[in-house]
């Protein structure tokens, strides 16, 4: 079999790529991202670039990402004929001072913000292959970081898995004391569950089995 001349795979991956290129890290940020999952990933990130880059060349990553993308833009028709206005891929920062006196900046990346009146409503979209235990202790977390960082009520926390597309809605929100303690927290890995699906766990002394 020949290849096409146009090679759509690749444009996916380039697009990918490029994106990743977008959201380099900078000194002094932390996403909201890094305060759910294990600190020492960030380590291995920044000693084995290659190994972060691999990542984009997973499957199921570019599945979800493709999902959002549609998901975001039927969003905009679907809630828009409600009255409420939706913006998609909101940026949202704030700034936290831990005990030693470092200022770091919290950023985060809401999948959408909707508004009606004085009412803000936040959407994270979640993908996955089963529906087994959601919504997942970590998710949660995630969006209780993203209502702290934000002013709206809450946020919609959707899946879309093969056996169930459900909704909760989550009012709970961290405050600043458990945020200077994630990103503070040594504790690696941060969920039990974690070792078994990361990439690192090839080289990493504190990988346990589950
Ligand atoms: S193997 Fe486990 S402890 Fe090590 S970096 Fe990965 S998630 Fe963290």
């Amino acid at each position: 079999m020949s290849y096409s001349t146009i090679d759509i795979v690749l444009l996916m991956y380039s697009y990918a790529r490029a994106e990743r290129e977008k959201h380099k890290r900078e000194k002094g940020v932390i996403w909201v991202t890094d305060l759910v999952r294990c600190p020492l990933k960030l380590v291995f990130e920044e000693r084995y670039p290659e190994l972060a880059l691999q990542e984009i060349f997973k499957p199921s990553l570019m599945i979800g990402n493709l999902l959002h993308r549609g998901l975001e833009s039927l969003l905009k028709d679907l809630v828009q004929a409600q009255g409420f206005t939706v913006e998609t891929e909101v940026e949202v920062s704030k700034d936290v001072v831990l005990d030693d006196g470092t200022s770091i900046y919290v950023k985060g990346r809401l999948d959408a913000v909707l508004s009606r009146d004085l009412e803000k409503v936040a959407i994270e979209v979640k993908t996955s292959r089963s529906d087994r235990n959601i919504p997942q202790k970590h998710h949660v977390d995630q969006v209780r970081a993203y209502n702290w960082l934000t002013d709206s009520i809450g946020t919609v926390l959707l899946y879309i898995t093969p056996s169930r597309i459900t909704q909760f809605f989550i009012e709970d929100r961290m405050d600043t004391a458990e945020v200077v303690s994630r990103i503070t927290s040594k504790k690696a890995p941060r969920y039990s569950w974690e070792c078994g699906y990361c990439t690192y766990s090839v080289m990493c002394p504190n990988k346990i089995e589950t």
